[in-house]
């Protein structure tokens, strides 16, 4: 899943690139209010943390602004600012979570997870694709017949997007913008090297090629 992160302190920003990372989310990074909404509107993110006193342009004005063009994107707000009626404002202006600062890391990469299950149609508290378990906190994923198997990194990033998109059908460069930063060098043909890999690891039946179309993630029990 790839992430937008807002936030201007310099500090919190690096620390939290770095939680996020260690978490297995793409994350791309903005410190401005215009620079959040025009990457907002442009690249397809999985999920915005957004702060709201932001230099050049509110927090609320750019939550407004996406809202305004149909841009569904989940969006937890991060304010100093925990005041009730200004929870309120957040959630009018579009917002799906809110976090006081300060907060736990962990708190955020909890609700953060939790919001992109929900957002991907996943009811319980685990990422779950039939007899397959996703662990988002150890990266590991757990087969039907009881093993579990360890990812790497792209891996784990990777299989958490099938997951949370079983059943639709992904094209290469779909896969790429949701598995990697903008910054990073997207080759898309290193994304069937990783499917190979999952293959390896899940058996080749949870995996279907659609030649020059992309691939599905699906339960080969229905
Ligand atoms: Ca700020």
């Amino acid at each position: 899943m790839r992430l937008l992160l807002v936030e201007d302190d310099k500090g919190l920003r690096d620390g939290l690139t770095q939680a996020l990372h260690g978490a297995g989310y793409a994350v791309d990074t903005a410190d401005n209010g215009i620079d959040a909404e025009a990457l907002g509107h442009v690249e397809p993110y999985d999920a915005v943390i957004l702060d709201l006193g932001l230099p050049r342009r509110s927090g609320l004005d750019v939550l407004r602004a996406w809202r305004s063009r149909a841009n569904k994107v989940p969006v937890i707000i991060l304010t100093a600012r925990g005041a009730w009626h200004e929870k309120v404002d957040g959630f009018q202006a579009g917002c799906d979570d809110y976090l006081a600062k300060p907060f736990h890391v962990e708190e955020l990469l909890a609700r953060l997870a939790a919001l992109l299950r929900r957002s991907s149609g996943q009811a319980g508290a685990a990422v779950t694709v039939g007899e397959l378990a996703l662990d988002e906190e150890r990266q590991t994923v757990t087969t039907a017949g009881g093993t579990t198997h360890s990812l790497t990194g792209t891996e784990f990033r990777l299989l958490r997007y099938f997951m949370l998109n079983a059943g639709k059908l992904l094209s290469k460069s779909r896969l790429t913008e949701h598995v990697y930063e903008y910054d990073d060098d997207r080759d898309s043909n290193v994304i069937e090297v990783y499917v190979n890999r999952l293959r390896q690891k899940l058996g080749r039946e949870w995996i279907e090629t659609r030649r020059g179309q992309g691939y599905i993630f699906r339960n080969p029990v229905p």
